[in-house]
């Protein structure tokens, strides 16, 4: 590794000590990038690292609301623009206790990457706040959604920053975050929030596309290792809007997906889960994974102990489709899953494996789908969304899904392409870092220090 990077790593470490999230970020990507550097030694001149790492802008502000019970309650809410090189910033929003300004910087540090790869004008944000909305009544999340977004309002716009879900966000939480924008601005601006419903702006395929775009991904990946979905048995992490739509493709696919999870345990369905029940479970009742046993009594559930080594990865399949939360496998569960055989691991979620576990598989011959390239496809359809709106105007459920799957092959080719230029054929993780960061770096070049 060069001096510059090393410096530019210890730079960074020093200035934000109380975020590892944020540092293991920016560390998997500043190592995998050195052979770039070590070929453009102009960068150094340039601080093209140190500009990337710092976001352009952070804001944090007060979220008060009232509960059903009448009190008062105050949450903090975030906006990291990270950075509008290549477009609006672009990102979601995750309400989730566990929320901080290090989990926020290292998704929006992430999403630069994701959003470069997609090809599309998009740049890199992320926001959300440690509101909880588990438990909370519909109107409860209404009102949280209208204070958060009473100052939200301020900071972003179709051609500014675009805001969009993730965990704890989905059509509900960002129709009220709609309805409030357009009611402070008196205007119908479509494409400042994506993920919409599809009754008023959303985009036909947008519910689905990062899960189907993360099997598209594995497919490809599978593929040019003499390798196919038909008759695997799939593992999936997370029961939430990723995970049921990678579930959903994978059966598609021929594959046979034989558990899923939540923050509170797994179930084990060894004849295949039923999607269509665990659906109806989460998207319709919003309750606990562990419902599916009172329709299924034969399959099995296991309780999660803490969040290290969740029960889910020690269940023997050929895939392991991590899409639940960062830092899902760590070391010990990634031992297990290469005892147990695993040929390929999906990240639908953004970084959920650590560095030790990402390095153990690829040492050990396992494929690795890296999230910044996997799980894109949220994000380009909701830039198909942007466009739509745009133009007012919809496409198809067929023409989005198509446009869906062939960013995911493009992204992947240039993953492999990237690797091998980069003598590291098979290494996707590698790969997609670099990919992005190219394009990156050529573009700051080109639009001088700013
Ligand atoms: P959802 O809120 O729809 O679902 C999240 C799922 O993960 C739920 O099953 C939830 O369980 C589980 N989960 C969340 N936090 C934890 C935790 N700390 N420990 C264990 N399980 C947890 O979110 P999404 O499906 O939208 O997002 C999942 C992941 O995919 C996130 O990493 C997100 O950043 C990433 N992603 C999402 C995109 C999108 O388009 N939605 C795009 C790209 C990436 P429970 O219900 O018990 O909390």
């Amino acid at each position: 590794m060069s001096n510059y990077l090393n410096k530019v790593l210890k730079d960074t470490k020093k200035k934000n000590l109380k975020e590892p999230e944020f540092l293991q970020a920016v560390n998997e990507v500043l190592q995998s990038v050195s052979p770039v550097i070590d070929i453009h030694p102009e960068y150094e001149k340039l601080a093209i690292l140190e500009r990337l790492v710092e976001p352009e802008r952070i804001i944090m502000f007060r979220v008060p609301w009232v509960n059903d019970k009448g009190k008062v309650i105050v949450n903090r809410g975030y906006r990291v623009q990270f950075n509008s090189l290549i477009g609006p910033y672009k990102g979601g929003l995750r309400f989730h206790p566990s929320v901080n300004l290090s989990i926020i910087k290292f998704l929006g540090f992430e999403q630069i990457f994701k959003n470069a790869l997609t090809g599309l004008p998009i740049g890199g944000a992320k926001g959300g706040s440690d509101f909880d909305p588990k438990g909370k009544s519909d109107f409860e999340i209404m009102k949280f959604c209208q204070s958060f977004m009473t100052e939200l309002y301020r900071h972003i716009g179709q051609d500014v920053d675009v805001p969009a879900g993730d965990i704890g966000v989905g059509a509900r939480e960002v129709g009220y975050l709609f309805g409030q924008y357009k009611r402070i601005r008196n205007a119908y601006e479509g494409g400042v929030l994506t993920g919409k419903d599809v009754m008023y702006g959303g985009s036909l395929a947008r519910k689905e596309a990062t899960g189907y775009g993360l099997m598209y991904f594995m497919r490809e990946m599978l593929a040019a290792d003499n390798k196919s979905l038909k008759g695997k048995t799939v593992i999936i992490s997370g029961s939430g809007n990723v995970a049921i739509y990678a579930c959903e493709k994978c059966q598609a696919m021929g594959a046979k997906v034989i558990a899923m999870s939540d923050s509170n345990g797994c179930i084990y369905d060894k004849s295949g889960i039923d999607l269509d029940c665990v659906k109806q479970i989460k998207e319709v009742q919003r309750g606990r994974i562990k419902e599916y046993l009172k329709t299924y009594p034969k399959a099995v559930y296991m309780e999660s102990k803490g969040s290290a080594n969740p029960p889910i990865w020690s269940i023997k399949a050929d895939i392991a489709l991590p899409c639940a939360t960062q830092n899902d496998i760590g070391i010990d569960s990634a031992k297990l899953l290469v005892k147990n055989g695993v040929i390929a691991i999906g990240e639908g979620a953004n970084m959920p494996c650590t560095i030790e576990a990402t390095e153990y598989f690829l040492a050990n011959g396992v494929l690795v789908a890296p999230a910044k390239a996997a799980n894109a496809g949220g994000v380009a359809t909701s830039a198909i969304e942007m466009s739509q709106n745009s133009m007012r105007y919809y496409y198809t459920f067929e023409e989005v899904d198509k446009k869906l799957e062939q960013i995911m092959v493009n992204i992947f080719n240039e993953c492999k392409n990237a690797s091998e230029e980069f003598k590291c054929k098979g290494n996707y993780v590698v790969g997609a870092n670099i990919a992005a960061f190219k394009k990156l770096a050529e573009a700051m070049k080109m639009q001088g220090v700013v």
